[in-house]
């Protein structure tokens, strides 16, 4: 059950209970009834915003709790226009004053598909629509900490409560991630009808040498010379206790409940206050609540004198009442002044002085039938009994009351221990099929039980790498990998946030995505599951080759089919040299004999395309790649999933996945040997030996470490063939950089490092505190900012990759730029005001190919960069 389900539950038991104990009041601590965003009492139309991200992320959607209907699940904003600086805001237009204790935000959630919600928000409020206020509570504070996650309701007090009839809610935002809101509003109507009132500014008191501030800190009206049409202290429901140097709100100054003048400034004996009410209405009665502390020279009003106006002019006679003096308690009390049921829609009253100071912290209008604002404000008080009905506080209902608490905090506590409970189960299921899961595919690619003796010959001695021996190698690898030799740590690299492993929930946040991701899921449906049922949403994480392959979750056609590669017996390989070392163990380079009885008929397709493995009949060259023996078990799994997805891949430019040992450890994969090794160092190693020239001239090897321009675009080309393949399967390849290509005979280019990683290209990558190592300079602004990866965002990194390739990588992209520098600019890329730094034009690169190809990589809207069909196309016409 999720959390706000409990907090619906509460608010139907406080309903239940309320009803139960009396009358309904303006009584802050009562008065929390939800006013019908979530229940439909509040209408479509009486919920506005400054503006919408879509026709499906409408105001209308934006009720707390609700989470279905047509709608995406929130009210979202349009986050251009709060790029633009405009506050945006979703308005509710309550049709009448109320008086609003209590507001409930969330974000949108719909299903899991959601994940925007607003961390901060404000609230401004109105009542008549013309002359708005910004909320802010007792300390002065604007900002309300709003979610922490898209699903639970977060309700927040609102201290001092808003006596509004519209009210807006701000999220605050960096304007660099998109926020979505569903909200509540909770209190009752506020039946005074008043308006605002108008006194004179308060003062300052000094009482043996304390700052007693007796101003109205509150106060939301217009304040010029003197303030007017406010609310405020006299109308919180917050009651000032007898000592008025104390106060029942914590961490407040002395004086604080109170408003309070000294004669010495009223010449006349009197001040006076104006009131106004929303309409003509017949007044029984009003409440002050007034200080008697009568030690200290404060006292009860001597007379009150009130006047009344229906239209333009004062009538002339006042309503005159005297309260009793007294000088035995120095209780604060209410004195209720009669008003002979005159008419007004506005009343001035002069509070005439007791003593040298008057201090009241509450007035209350009785009119017609609204009579409610009597409340109970439950702190005791030292008022003589009898003295004024409404200071009563009936004992049994206060029992009652306390009872009903106990149980649902019992309850709610019940609940929450459940879905704790439940949510520990879910984790262990969760790993526990996981588990299963590996142990599976570790069955699936074991073909053959053998013993593992991989051969060494480094000494042209053979020696078992144990797991001993295999971490003393690490040790002394080579250089480059810096802290990474010899540990046996192992870093994911990729997020390990739910979102971003899977960013099939995020894919639908903005509307072009939706529509992309939509034509996406279409057609990996008809490529790949003609007649399964779909399994809902788009997919786009690396892990989904598998499942696209696969069919649908749960059928197991792995099983059905033939291993895609086999178990090769270790015996067979004998160590040549170590290759390089990456985020799993090291590689190296093996002779494999026998290698070709495992290779399917295709296999003779590699040996026309560059592949190292290219031996004829002898023993194969082939790269060896091990986990490492301590590597913990999500190293282990990835590892495995690596070896998963390059099992299914065949393309002359993606890096071929021979065959595995996996039936023991340590866990291998046998690829292609790639003679050249990576692109990035490979290019490192060269210069370019002419100026920018089309044509096939010159392709193939450069010669020597001079390379031109057309072998240059050659290798680009290969790069866009290996991703128009991978993107051809739907598959996200999310790290491509020239450090993740290989190069083999004849400069043939494979993309490979489906792992993600490379310790020796640590600096590359940015880590998110506690979360993810990110190679933020390769990635698309919406990777970083919203954790998609789609085919668009693999365009953005190619686009990275071809600068690369036409700097020959000789720094590193916005190498002036610190990585924090670098998501500022994704930041501008977001924004897209023309503030964003774009990688500068290689001397190399002709203007065509800077803008036809490598900008339009770059662009903002991710459905108006080319897809790799057409960069290939564009890039072999230009070969030509
Ligand atoms: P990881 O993905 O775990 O970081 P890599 O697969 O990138 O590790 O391998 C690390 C290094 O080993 C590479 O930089 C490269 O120099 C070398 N290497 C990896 N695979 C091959 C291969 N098939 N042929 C030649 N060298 C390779």
């Amino acid at each position: 059950m999720k959390v706000m389900g409990v907090v619906q539950i509460r608010h139907h038991f406080l309903l239940m209970l309320l009803s139960a104990v009396g009358r309904s009041q303006v009584n802050p601590e009562v008065c929390r009834y939800p006013l019908g965003m979530s229940g439909g009492q509040i209408l479509d139309e009486d919920i506005t915003a400054s503006s919408q991200w879509s026709e499906s992320t409408a105001p209308r959607f934006g009720r707390l709790d609700f989470d279905h209907g047509d709608g995406d699940g929130a009210w979202c904003p349009d986050v251009a226009a709060a790029a633009d600086g405009r506050r945006q805001y979703l308005q509710v237009d309550l049709r009448s004053l109320h008086f609003l204790t209590l507001v409930g935000t969330q974000g949108r959630h719909a299903d899991g598909m959601g994940n925007e919600f607003a961390q901060r928000y404000r609230i401004h409020y109105s009542r008549d629509d013309a002359h708005w206020v910004g909320w802010r509570d007792r300390k002065g504070q604007p900002v309300i900490e709003g979610n922490r996650n898209p699903y639970e309701a977060v309700l927040k007090d609102l201290e001092p409560p808003i006596i509004a009839r519209y009210v807006r809610f701000m999220p605050v935002t960096d304007h660099s991630m998109i926020v979505c809101m569903r909200v509540e509003l909770y209190g009752c109507q506020w039946l005074d009808g008043l308006m605002g009132y108008s006194a004179p500014e308060g003062h300052q008191m000094i009482y043996r040498g304390l700052d007693v501030f007796l101003n109205d800190s509150v106060y939301d009206g217009v304040a010029a010379d003197r303030p007017t049409k406010g609310l405020g202290l006299l109308t919180d429901g917050a009651w000032g206790l007898d000592d008025f140097l104390h106060s029942p709100i914590y961490g407040v100054w002395p004086g604080y409940d109170y408003v309070g003048w000294t004669n010495r400034s009223f010449p006349r004996g009197y001040v006076e206050i104006v009131f106004d009410f929303d309409h003509v209405r017949t007044f029984t009665s009003m409440k002050v609540h007034c200080s008697n502390m009568f030690s200290r020279g404060v006292r009860l009003f001597r007379q009150a004198s009130c006047f009344f106006r229906s239209e333009a002019e004062w009538e002339g006679d006042p309503v005159v009442f005297l309260p009793p003096a007294d000088r035995v308690s120095q209780g604060a009390r209410f004195v209720t002044v009669p008003l002979g049921e005159r008419t007004a829609s506005s009343i001035r009253c002069r509070l005439h002085f007791g003593d040298l100071w008057m201090l009241i912290s509450e007035v209350a209008f009785q009119s017609g039938s609204a009579v409610y604002n009597t409340s109970l404000r439950g702190h005791p008080t030292n008022a003589l009994p009898g003295e004024d009905p409404t200071h009563k506080v009936d004992d049994s209902n206060t029992r009652i009351l306390i009872g009903c608490l106990v149980a649902i905090i019992a309850i709610l506590s019940a609940i929450i221990v459940i879905i704790l409970w439940k949510q520990v189960w879910q984790k262990l299921l969760e790993k526990a099929s996981r588990r299963m899961l590996d142990d599976e595919l570790t069955a699936r690619l074991a073909v053959q039980t053998q013993a593992f003796s991989f051969l060494r010959s480094s000494s042209s001695s053979t020696t078992s790498t144990s797991s001993s021996s295999s971490s003393s190698e690490v040790e002394e690898g080579q250089g480059g990998g810096g802290d990474s030799g010899g540990s046996s740590t192992y870093e994911r690299i990729f997020p390990l946030s739910a979102d971003y492993q899977e960013p099939s929930r995020l894919i639908r946040k903005l509307p072009e995505f939706a529509q992309s991701a939509d034509d996406l899921v279409a057609s990996s449906r008809l490529l790949l599951q003609p007649a399964g049922g779909p399994d809902g949403g788009p997919h786009y994480a690396e892990a989904d080759i598998i499942s696209l392959l696969d069919g649908p979750p749960g059928a197991s056609s792995l099983a059905a089919g033939p291993p895609a590669v086999k178990e090769f017996p270790r015996d067979r390989l004998s160590f040549r040299e170590k290759l390089g070392e990456g985020q799993f163990g090291e590689v190296h380079l093996c002779e494999a004999e026998g290698m070709q009885d495992f290779l399917d008929e295709d296999a003779s397709e590699g040996r026309s395309h560059g592949g190292g493995w290219s031996h004829g009949g002898g023993p194969l060259l082939v790269a060896v790649k091990t986990l490492r023996e301590d590597a913990n078990k999500n190293a282990r799994n990835d590892f495995l999933k690596e070896i998963r997805i390059l099992s299914r891949l065949r393309d002359p430019n993606i890096v071929r996945l021979l065959a595995v040992c996996v039936d023991s450890d340590p866990l291998c994969m046998i690829t292609e040997y790639m003679e050249n090794g990576d692109l990035n160092q490979y290019l490192h190693t060269l210069q370019l030996g002419q100026g920018p020239s089309r044509g096939a001239e010159g392709q193939g090897e450069p010669l020597g470490s001079v390379v031109s321009y057309a072998q240059l675009m050659s290798m680009v080309l290969q790069v866009a063939a290996g991703m128009r393949y991978l993107s051809s399967l739907n598959f996200v390849h999310r790290d491509l950089a020239t450090r993740n290509c290989l190069v083999g005979a004849s400069c043939t280019i494979k993309i490979a490092d489906f792992g993600m990683s490379r310790n020796l290209y640590r600096g590359d990558y940015y880590r998110i505190q506690g979360r993810a190592v990110l190679p933020i300079r390769w990635m698309a602004w919406e990777s970083i900012l919203l954790g998609k990866f789609t085919a668009a965002s693999d365009v953005w990194a190619f686009g990275v990759t071809l600068w690369e390739v036409l700097t020959l990588c000789q720094q590193q992209p916005y190498g002036a730029l610190t990585d924090e520098q670098v998501i500022e600019n994704t930041g501008e890329f977001f924004r897209d005001q023309g503030k964003q730094v774009y990688l500068p034009k290689p001397a190399s690169c002709p203007d065509d190919v800077y803008t036809d190809l490598m900008l339009r990589c770059w662009r903002r809207n991710a459905n108006q960069r080319p897809g790799f069909q057409e960069i290939h196309r564009h890039l072999l016409d230009n070969a030509a």
